[in-house]
């Protein structure tokens, strides 16, 4: 009698900047629930600078079956990128899934940003997505499989005073997913973005109550995100009810940009 064969092994992600916020829920999300086909994913994550963030989410990440792995390293950084991948996929065996979460802001009118304000959010938002894609894509090429999500913004679909250099990046992250989404979609890999709208994390703390005020009068379910909404997209996306959505952007940002 023929016999079908089932994977086995757990799908196997990569997420950069896992420690806090968006990419922390990311991680906690694929490590815990059932995703693509099988019951967790094991995750290597990528964060900058905060160890105790590391040690705390290992700890937190106690499910059995699923095995955690933190690497610092700088995304901006090619050499790096590179390494921090060959170790993560020599640890995890592989790798199926990868999420460009690593962001930062240095917010000023551009009569006041600094050419290193420019460079490093560039750096930081949009080259860590070229530098990590290009890492994994040997072996996901080899094995015809891989789920890649990149998290944009909605900045980078509408823009916002204050933040060229951060919307410039998040666009060019848009743009990147696509021309991916193309080139990669006949060997069964899938690019698409998700577009946050504002999200509660360290990044939005740092709003006054009347800011937050503000931007909440334009989101039609008034209330800021929090970082589960984004992550639970993420899953969905690596799952295999999403293997024929490539090329995307969606936006989770309360209705804010319909
Ligand atoms: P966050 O709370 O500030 O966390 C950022 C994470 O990225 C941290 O784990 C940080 O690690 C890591 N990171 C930063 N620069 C890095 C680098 N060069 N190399 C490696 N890791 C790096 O940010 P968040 O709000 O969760 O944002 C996550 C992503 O969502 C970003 O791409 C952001 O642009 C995007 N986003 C956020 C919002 C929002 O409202 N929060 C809205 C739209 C889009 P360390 O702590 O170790 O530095």
């Amino acid at each position: 009698m023929a016999s079908k064969i089932v994977e086995a092994h757990n799908k196997r992600a990569i997420v950069t900047g896992g420690t806090r916020g968006i990419g922390r829920a990311i991680v906690k999300e694929l490590a815990s629930r059932s995703c693509c086909g099988v019951l967790f994913s094991d995750v290597a994550f990528v964060y900058n600078s905060c160890d105790e963030c590391a040690e705390e989410l290992i700890k937190e990440i106690d499910f059995p079956g699923t095995k955690i792995y933190g690497f610092k390293a700088d995304a901006s950084s090619m050499d790096q990128a590179q390494a921090t991948v060959d170790e993560a996929i020599q640890k995890l065996g592989g790798v199926d899934i990868l999420i460009n979460n690593a962001g930062i802001t240095r917010d000023n009118l551009l009569l006041r940003m600094t050419e290193k304000d420019f460079d490093d959010v560039i750096n930081a938002n949009l080259k860590s997505v070229f530098n990590y894609t290009k890492a994994i894509l040997k072996p996901m090429i080899a094995q015809r499989y891989g789920r890649i999500v990149n998290i944009a913004s909605v900045v980078g679909l509408i823009g916002n005073a204050g933040q060229s250099n951060y919307s410039a990046s998040k666009a060019g992250v848009i743009g990147f997913t696509k021309s991916m989404a193309r080139e990669l979609a006949s060997r069964n890999i899938t690019v698409n973005a998700i577009a946050p709208g504002f999200i509660q994390t360290d990044m939005t703390n740092k709003l006054t109550e009347d800011q937050i005020k503000k931007l909440v009068q334009n989101v039609p379910m008034s209330r800021l995100g929090k970082p589960e909404d984004v992550a639970k997209v993420v899953a969905f996306l690596c799952s295999n009810d999403a293997d024929y959505i490539t090329g995307q952007v969606i936006a989770v940002d309360g209705g804010m940009t319909m």
